[in-house]
């Protein structure tokens, strides 16, 4: 049986003073609250790694997809856990994400991989082969990791958690916006119903649900501009550092 493998590589730190504090960042929340945007840029200005842990998800629904197999059928998707792998090389603005060494960045990210990331995510099976790679990525500090379940299962203990949520109207606004400029264009209406389903789905699920862990500052980012969003952050987190 061949093993299944993460690599990863950490990227070259570029901040000189904050570099030694290590803190682990975690930021959870639905589609299009600003996850992504903001954790790219408080981990350039800290000069940590950026963890995006949906694409590990997404890596995973894409395998599911090439492979054939049924996503309900949780047995089968188990056993192709052991002969994936998946390798994500970090570059300061972007982690490319390779599966069997096929690069898949940008194929991950149409509304066919969301939906199917969703459904394969709720499989306890997915969840468990996940969960070590993401805490041995994350572990050392010096991370900002963003998810559903970072605050509350892959990082209870994080120095830092945030959970950032807004309208859904302002959420399917700023997808539908993503997918558009990426050329995966579908109605606005299309992009709601989608964000919709997947809230649900990964709201109500058995195994670590979308919840916001207790201790996590939560930041409703309806009216705030993405810089609003970030000072507000680095002011929580410089209290750490
Ligand atoms: O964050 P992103 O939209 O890329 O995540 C895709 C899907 O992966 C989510 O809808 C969710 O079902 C799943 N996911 C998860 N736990 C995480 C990150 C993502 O269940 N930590």
């Amino acid at each position: 049986m061949t093993e299944s493998i993460i690599h990863s590589q950490r990227p070259q730190t570029t901040d000189g003073h904050l570099r030694e504090q290590r803190l682990i960042v975690t930021i959870d929340g639905p589609a299009g609250a600003g996850k992504s945007t903001v954790a790219k840029l408080l981990a350039l200005r800290l000069g940590y790694l950026y963890l995006d842990t949906g694409a590990l998800y997404r890596a995973v629904a894409w395998k599911v997809r090439t492979s054939g197999i049924d996503p309900s059928d949780h047995e089968a998707v188990a056993k192709l856990l052991p002969s994936t792998t998946v390798t994500m090389a970090y570059r300061p603005e972007q982690a490319r994400v390779s599966v069997e060494k096929q690069d898949v960045t940008e194929e991950i990210r149409t509304p066919e991989i969301s939906r199917l990331a969703s459904v394969v995510s709720a499989i306890p099976a997915v969840r468990e082969w996940l969960l070590p790679v993401q805490r041995r990525i994350g572990s050392a500090g010096g991370v900002v990791a963003e998810g559903r379940d970072l605050g509350t299962r892959v990082f209870p203990a994080a120095d830092v958690k945030f959970f950032l949520e807004a309208d859904m109207e302002v959420r399917a606004a700023r997808r539908h916006r993503e997918l558009t400029a990426a050329g995966h264009a579908a109605p606005l209406t299309e992009t709601r119903q989608d964000i919709q389903t997947r809230d649900t789905q990964d709201r109500s699920r058995d195994i670590a649900p979308l919840v916001p862990a207790s201790d996590a500052n939560v930041v409703d980012t309806s009216d705030l501009t993405v810089d609003q969003v970030v000072d507000r952050m680095m002011a929580v987190i410089a209290a750490k550092l």
